[in-house]
C-alpha cells in the first residue's frame, strides 16, 4: 500500500495547533561552520493535556461547595465532627462510621497567616491571607483564604474575628471556590 508522504506532514502541523511558521530563510550555499552558527529556531505553540481526576466519595462536598453549601462529616460512633471530608473518623478510627452533616455558614479566624508567595497559580495574586477558620460544634479547622481584609495592616487583633462563607460565582470544582470575608 503506497503511503502519502504528506499525511505525516499534516499530522505534524496539526500537532502545532495554531502556529504556522513559513519560508525560514535558508542559504543556498551554506557552509558548515555557517549552519553550526546559525540561531535556534524556537517553536511556540499551545501545549495541553485532558487531566481525568476523580473525587471519589468526596464527591458531595464538591458538589455542595458548587451550590453554595458547606459540607463535614461527623462519625456516628463518638460525635467528632470535621470541616472537610473523612471516611473513617480520624478521632475514634472507626471505619466507615460518618455521615455528612451541613457546616455553619459563619465562623471564627482561629489563625491566619500572609502569604507573600505561593504556587503559581496564585502568584499573581499575592500577597493574601490564608485563614483557619473555626465552626462551633466542629471539632477541626477549615484552611481558607480571607478576603476584605487589607494584608499590609495584618493584626493579632484579627485572631477570632467573626467570618461568612463566599462562593466564587464560577464554581472551579476546587476548595478555592470557598472563601471566608469579615461578617460585617
Ligand atoms: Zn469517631
Amino acid at each position: 500500500m503506497k503511503t502519502n508522504p504528506n499525511a505525516k506532514l499534516d499530522e505534524d502541523w496539526k500537532s502545532l495547533d495554531g502556529t504556522m511558521v513559513l519560508n525560514i530563510p535558508f542559504p543556498e550555499d551554506w557552509t558548515d561552520d555557517e549552519l553550526k552558527r546559525m540561531k535556534p529556531i524556537v517553536v511556540k505553540f499551545p501545549y495541553q493535556v485532558n487531566y481525568l481526576h476523580s473525587y471519589g466519595q468526596d464527591s458531595p462536598w464538591f458538589a455542595a461547595l458548587s451550590n453554595g453549601q458547606l459540607l463535614g462529616t461527623r462519625c456516628k460512633e463518638c460525635g467528632f465532627t470535621t470541616a472537610n471530608p473523612k471516611l473513617a473518623c480520624q478521632e475514634c478510627y472507626t471505619p466507615n462510621s460518618t455521615e455528612w452533616v451541613k457546616l455553619p455558614m459563619e465562623g471564627k479566624i482561629h489563625a491566619f497567616t500572609v502569604c507573600y508567595f505561593g504556587a503559581e497559580a496564585f502568584l499573581d495574586q499575592t500577597p493574601f491571607i490564608l485563614g483557619l477558620v473555626e465552626f462551633e460544634g466542629v471539632d477541626t479547622l477549615m484552611l481558607t483564604r480571607i478576603v476584605g481584609l487589607d494584608p499590609e495592616e495584618a493584626t493579632l487583633d484579627w485572631i477570632g474575628l467573626e467570618v461568612k462563607a463566599k462562593f466564587t460565582k464560577l464554581t472551579q470544582i476546587k476548595p478555592t471556590d470557598v472563601y471566608f470575608v469579615p461578617k460585617s
